[in-house]
């Protein structure tokens, strides 16, 4: 064993009482909390947050708007605030843009941050990274921080605020990580304990969201919170930041995402789909290229009940377009250094068009 390992394992409350527990786990920490947030996601939690922060026993120094972008600016500008500089901890309320920028922020600050996620789409209230983009919207870096938040606490109602759209792509991102992480160590090298237990744990992100998925997007449609929505929200959440944290970074992204990146040198992508929605479709062309026709029947199916999409003409794409530029932005993607065996644009390629006939071949059998 060459050098010190650690892996830090999030920390969560989930529940219509999660917020409970705020005065238990920042008590740890000190007595002053300065809250940073999301337009719209205060307007969902406002109401849960501060009662149960009054009675937590913290002194709130203040909440203010993170900004509108996951940006180094907005990370410079919350470290610049003195309400942020005398608190002895900070809590992140709001989407993945959100508590990344707070989470860098706190990391350099060496403040510990809790997190409070207002949708369901991403791993970002557990991870030990922030994804930043620059001013203009486009991709910037992703630096890695030195500690996973303090504690992640999840209220279901205020998830439940929140369009369904972003729950339903949140399902679809999840997915892909335990189909893109197996796959991506299936040349069968030894994996160290990290890699291994993430990818066990990617497991969770997958068959309990083929179960749940669809409840839960029901029940999130009639407002209910339920058994399947909260499960579904932990493996959204939970499930994927176990492997995130986990996993050698080899072991990360596959052909999913790899496409998701290629795709969106189309601009309509990133303006009409969600991240989780155009990725849900790269998980089945990673399925048809890797021929494991067991998991693409189990998730074309899924996909297809929930309204995630399945085809090309599902992103606004034709079977005529060549898809140079999105192959060209997709084989340059970092998901796809390391990969079980040779990957080239024409064998992605191939596996659009056939997933095209597979579609067709579904139809006719339906
Ligand atoms: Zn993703």
């Amino acid at each position: 064993m060459e050098g010190i390992k650690s892996i830090y394992l999030p920390q969560f409350t989930i529940g219509e009482h999660a917020f409970e527990q705020f005065g238990p786990e920042m008590g740890k920490f000190g007595k002053t909390v300065t809250v940073i947030h999301g337009e719209k996601a205060w307007m969902a939690s406002e109401k849960y947050v501060l009662p149960a922060l009054e009675n937590s026993g913290q002194k709130l120094l203040g909440t203010l708007f993170y900004g509108h972008d996951a940006t180094h600016e907005n990370v410079e500008r919350i470290m610049a605030d003195q309400r942020v500089k005398e608190a002895d901890m900070l809590l992140a309320v709001g989407g993945g843009k959100c508590i990344d920028t707070v989470k860098l922020a706190a990391d350099k600050l060496g403040k510990p941050v809790f997190t409070v996620p207002s949708i369901a789409s991403n791993c970002a209230p557990i991870t030990k990274i922030s994804i930043m983009y620059h001013e203009d919207g486009s991709f910037c870096d992703i630096p890695r921080l030195k500690y996973v938040p303090a504690h992640c606490f999840i209220d279901p109602r205020i998830v439940l605020a929140a369009p369904i759209r972003f729950l339903r792509a949140g399902i679809g991102d999840a997915m892909a990580k335990h189909i893109e992480s197996a796959w991506s160590a299936k040349a069968g090298e030894t994996l160290d304990y990290g890699s291994e237990l993430g990818i066990m744990a990617g497991r969770m992100c997958f068959l309990p969201l083929l179960r749940d998925g669809r409840q839960a997007l029901e029940d999130a449609e009639k407002g209910t919170v339920s058994g399947a929505l909260e499960n579904a929200i932990l493996n959204i959440v939970i499930s994927p930041g176990i492997v995130s944290v986990s996993v050698h970074p080899d072991y990360n992204g596959g052909v999913a995402h790899a496409l998701f990146y290629g795709l969106t040198s189309r601009k309509h992508i990133e303006k009409n789909h969600l991240h989780g929605e155009v990725v849900s479709y790269g998980t089945l062309v990673n399925l048809l290229l890797d021929k494991d026709y067991e998991n693409l029947r189990l998730a074309y199916g899924f996909n297809e009940s929930v309204g995630l999409p399945v085809c090309l003409t599902d992103l606004e794409l034709t079977r005529e377009d060549g898809l140079t530029d999105v192959l060209q932005v997709t084989m340059a993607n970092q998901e796809l250094i390391h990969t079980p065996y040779a990957v080239t644009s024409e064998i992605i390629y191939q596996a659009i068009q056939d997933l095209e006939e597979y579609g067709k071949r579904q139809k006719q059998t339906n």
